[in-house]
């Protein structure tokens, strides 16, 4: 009962109780968590099971923290506690004297571990009571499990388990089972313990702590309305997930808030050489015009989404162990054995006087020349106990981020910032090591040059993301959502994702017509560029507009063209042909004779009130264009009869709306 009280309310202190604290107690919050999908009534039910173990017994804490989120340790320790179906069934035949036959028939009724155990231990009567099992005691035999090694491991093992299960009575054996193969399958606890330690600790200091001389230790709530209270309680949940994405280890974590104020957190759990960060990540964006409208003109950096996995890369010269390098996986795995080229190379890319940092990058397969592999060769390589002399896939590190520099965390610096550091500290090595290829540009034509570029390369698209911290004249929500620093563990607007699957709903090319141009500029300036180039409708017999293009040529072909398309041969027109539809507002400075049928791509297809192309077709007014065409060859076996329509570019168009309500709602999935 204690545990569904107000979590404001209630006071632990006004309670009896005894330690260590009863196994039990922390399987009938399992048990409340189970029977209720209220997030409300979880996070209050593990809120006050943590206070009662603050107040009375706070050597139960990191215990229950750990056993609450189905982990006994930081997972990129990568302790295992290794058990398997095959144990646990041995173990349960014996303590329930069920066949396996019998298990095997409640494992058909029920397919959980936890509920098997359960049913069939639950009529086992004893003929003395076992003694019952502690939070502490159940915490430190699955560590000593974990530490199981070598020869018999497997028989001792089972015998632990027994041991355990012998103890348990009710719901324990259920929850136990559970722990043992790492499914506690109680809703949503692991991300609940976290918000619930920032309240629990919020609410309550440990008995004995002077609070008197440690006013700060717990938050007074005493002449406080809810409002206040809630957003005291708010208040620690950010700090504490802005700590657990920063070190995610809760034997830090509750240990510092067992023996100091919250407010010390940060400055005692931090940024740690060896203990990865939750990465950082980037949200979607499905086609080129929405990057452009968040983007609003910021100047931004455009950089190569390479497809590889994901490496946070850790070293520490003065590291005591003989590991100066490790290296974590997207999901904080210590994955160092599986790559000993990185463990080989970092060390050399290093610049004088570096002696730690911590690196995000992207590490890709890559073949003799350097040529970007695909990623599926790289996933064949093995997970542990890789030798670096029998590597025969080799990688190349793309370093993106740095968040960490001799001993000085460089989260809050801005992305410029860090990249500079990244770049002025390192040294590139050809093919093993290099900085992701970037641009920086707010021109929508370069981020979408840049973007094709990426793709030919090999990468699965574009990041882009926001490089200096947004002026302090935009509102607050606004600037939290484009921050230059490093977030890590966010999905922020500041780091965009522009993949080549999502754009690609234009999958096909289009077959246009060169129909006029205008005077380059610059190193075009004696060439055309841009041009225009149209669509045929066979209906009318009139070539409508369509876009202009100016990429994908290269300076020969426009030589060239220069000479096919001048007056000594009659392709160079003053006026425009009766059978051109362009708008008079278009206005191209020189007109083609229509003889060359070229081969186009493009981002989408949008609806234009410029371009005559499909006019009234999707629109009643107004027509369609191709958004960032870019040329690819001229199609010699084409006559221009064979020109896209404007009946095949409609079918585009809804082709692609399909595809793209399709993209949001796996995003939405997402
Ligand atoms: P995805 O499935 O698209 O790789 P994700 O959910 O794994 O996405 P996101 O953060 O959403 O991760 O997308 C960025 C991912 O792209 C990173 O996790 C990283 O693996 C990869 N990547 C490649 N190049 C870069 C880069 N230059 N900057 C950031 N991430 C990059």
């Amino acid at each position: 009962t204690i545990l569904s009280k107000d979590i404001v309310k209630f006071d632990p202190s006004k309670i009896e109780w005894s330690t260590p604290t009863l196994y039990s107690f922390l399987c009938s919050t399992f048990s409340l968590v189970d029977k209720t999908k209220s997030r409300i009534k979880i996070l209050d039910y593990i809120t006050n099971m943590l206070r009662v173990l603050i107040y009375h017994d706070s050597a139960s804490v990191l215990p229950a923290v750990w056993l609450s989120s189905n982990e006994i340790t930081p997972s990129y320790e990568g302790v295992e506690l290794g058990i398997g179906s095959h144990v646990l069934s041995k173990a349960v035949t014996s303590v329930s004297g069920c066949s396996h036959k019998a298990l095997k028939a409640f494992y058909d009724k029920y397919g959980d571990w936890g509920d098997v155990a359960y049913e069939a231990k639950v009529s086992v009567r004893t003929l003395f009571e076992p003694r019952p099992l502690d939070i502490r005691t159940v915490y430190k035999n699955l560590l000593g499990i974990s530490k199981l090694k070598g020869n018999g491991m497997v028989d001792q093992k089972t015998d632990l388990v027994k041991k355990l299960l012998i103890s348990c009575k009710g719901e324990e054996v259920r929850y136990l089972t559970r722990t043992l193969i790492r499914n506690l399958r109680v809703g949503a606890v692991g991300k609940s313990v976290l918000i619930s330690l920032a309240r629990a600790f919020c609410l309550t200091s440990p008995k004995g702590i002077d609070r008197i001389a440690n006013s700060q230790y717990s938050v007074d709530f005493t002449n406080d309305s809810k409002e206040t209270i809630n957003t005291k309680l708010k208040a620690a949940e950010s700090l504490l997930k802005e700590c657990f994405a920063q070190y995610p280890n809760y034997d830090g974590i509750v240990n510092t808030l067992l023996s100091h104020p919250i407010d010390k957190l940060m400055e005692l759990c931090h940024l740690t050489v060896g203990v990865p960060l939750r990465p950082m990540l980037g949200q979607i964006t499905r086609d080129f015009d929405s990057l452009f409208k968040k983007l609003q003109g910021r100047p931004c950096n455009c950089e190569m989404k390479y497809d590889g996995q994901r490496v946070q890369i850790h070293y520490n010269s003065n590291s005591s162990s003989n590991r100066q390098v490790s290296v974590f996986s997207r999901h904080l795995e210590n994955i160092t054995e599986k790559y000993p080229d990185i463990v080989d190379i970092i060390p050399k890319t290093r610049k004088d006087s570096i002696t730690s940092f911590i690196l995000d990058a992207e590490v890709v397969a890559v073949g003799e020349n350097g040529k970007i592999e695909n990623f599926q060769k790289l996933s064949n390589r093995s997970r542990k106990n890789v030798t670096l002399s029998l590597i025969t896939i080799p990688i190349c590190i793309f370093a993106f981020d740095l968040m960490y520099l001799n001993e000085e965390p460089l989260l809050k610096k801005s992305l410029r910032e860090r990249r500079d550091l990244l770049e002025t500290r390192f040294n590139q090595i050809p093919n093993k090591f290099a900085f992701v290829k970037h641009i920086e540009s707010s021109s929508e034509e370069e981020i979408h040059e840049f973007f094709r570029e990426s793709i030919e390369a090999g990468c699965e698209g574009i990041m882009v993301k926001v490089l200096d911290e947004p002026p302090r004249s935009l509102d607050i929500k606004t600037r939290m959502n484009f921050l230059a620093s490093y977030e890590p563990d966010k999905r922020l607007e500041s780091w965009i994702k522009l993949k080549k699957d999502y754009i690609e709903g234009l999958g096909d090319s289009l077959d246009v017509v060169p129909i006029g141009a205008w005077h380059g500029n610059g190193r075009k300036v004696n060439w055309w560029s841009p041009i225009l180039l149209a669509v045929y409708n066979p209906e009318t017999e009139m070539f409508e507009s369509l876009c202009k293009c100016m990429s994908g040529f290269s300076d020969e072909f426009y030589k060239e063209m220069k000479q096919r398309y001048s007056h000594e041969n009659g392709n160079l027109l003053e006026t425009k042909k009766w059978y051109y539809d362009v708008d008079e507002g278009l206005r191209p400075e020189v007109w083609f004779e229509p003889q060359e049928v070229w081969e186009i791509r493009g981002a989408d297809i949008t609806i234009s009130p410029v371009y005559k192309a499909a006019c009234g077709k999707v629109d009643r007014d107004k027509g369609v264009s191709l958004r960032f065409p870019r040329f690819l060859r001229v199609r010699e076996d084409k006559k221009i009869e064979d020109t896209t329509t404007s009946q095949q570019l409609v079918e585009m168009y809804y082709k692609q709306t399909k595809e793209h309500n399709v993209a949001e709602d796996d995003e939405l999935d997402e």
